[in-house]
C-alpha cells in the first residue's frame, strides 16, 4: 500500500460517496470520507489530503464555507460538487477558490477523470510548463512559440483573460466583463462564439489550451509539451 495523501470526500449521501470511493479506489488512489460538513476543515488541516471532492449541501457546514476556510490555510485542490446546474455560475462569481466544479447527476468515471486533471495541474503548478502562447497586452500582440497571432480585439481580451490565470474556470458572464468595456449587453451564444473563433486561430498554429467545461464555461491550460511524431 502507498502513503500518498488520501482524497478526501465529504459527501453526506452514503450511496454517492461509496460509488466515487469505489472509483477512485479503482484507479489507484487512497480515498477517506466524511459525512459531516462540520468535521472537515479541522480534518484536512490535520491530514493534507491530496485533493478534496466536496459537497456543497452538507449538514453541519456547507461546503463554500468549507471551501472559504480551507483557502485560508491550503492550496489543495477542491473540486466542488453542487446539485445544481444552474448553481456553478453562482459558486464561480463567489471566488471561493475552488478548481473545478462538478453537477450531480454525475458519472463516477467522468470524477475520476477530473480528479486526474486537477492533480496533474497542480504538479504542473509547481514546475511550471513553457507556455508556447506569448502576450503582450500593451501591444495587443500575440503569439505562438514566437510566430504573430491575428487576433480581434475580442479575441485578444478573451485569450488574456484565460491565459492571466491558467486551470481557473470562468464562466460566461465573467468572460463577458473582460471582453467588452463599454457594458454592453452579450448573449452567452456570443461568448461561445468569440471562444470558438479563438480556439480555430490557435489550433490553426497549432495549440489548442482553450476548453470548454461542461455547464460550467472555459479553462485555459498551458499545453502539454509537444510529443514527437
Ligand atoms: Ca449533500
Amino acid at each position: 500500500m502507498t502513503d500518498a495523501p488520501p482524497i478526501l470526500i465529504v459527501e453526506d449521501e452514503p450511496k454517492i460517496a461509496a460509488l466515487l470511493r469505489d472509483y477512485l479506489v479503482a484507479a489507484g488512489y487512497r480515498v477517506e470520507t466524511l459525512g459531516n460538513g462540520a468535521l472537515a476543515v479541522d480534518w484536512i488541516r490535520r491530514h493534507a489530503p491530496a485533493a478534496i471532492l466536496l459537497d456543497v449541501m452538507l449538514p453541519g457546514e456547507d461546503g463554500l464555507g468549507i471551501c472559504r476556510r480551507v483557502r485560508a490555510f491550503s492550496q489543495v485542490p477542491v473540486l466542488l460538487v453542487t446539485a445544481r446546474v444552474e448553481e456553478i455560475d453562482r459558486l464561480l462569481g463567489l471566488e471561493l477558490g475552488a478548481d473545478d466544479y462538478i453537477c450531480k447527476p454525475f458519472s463516477p468515471r467522468e470524477v475520476v477523470a477530473r480528479v486526474k486533471a486537477v492533480l496533474r495541474r497542480t504538479a504542473a503548478g509547481a514546475t511550471p510548463a513553457a507556455d508556447p502562447v506569448s502576450l503582450d497586452a500593451e501591444r495587443f500582440d500575440a503569439r505562438v512559440r514566437g510566430r504573430p497571432l491575428t487576433l480581434t480585439p475580442v479575441e485578444f481580451r478573451l485569450l488574456h483573460k484565460l491565459a492571466g490565470q491558467p486551470g481557473r474556470v470562468f464562466s460566461r458572464s465573467q468572460l463577458i466583463d473582460a471582453l467588452y468595456l463599454d457594458n454592453r449587453v452579450v448573449s452567452d451564444r456570443t461568448v461561445d462564439s468569440h471562444v470558438k473563433n479563438l480556439r480555430r486561430k490557435l489550433a490553426e498554429a497549432g495549440v489548442d489550451p482553450v476548453s470548454s467545461v461542461y455547464g460550467v464555461g472555459y479553462r485555459y491550460e498551458v499545453p502539454e509539451p509537444d510529443v514527437p511524431g
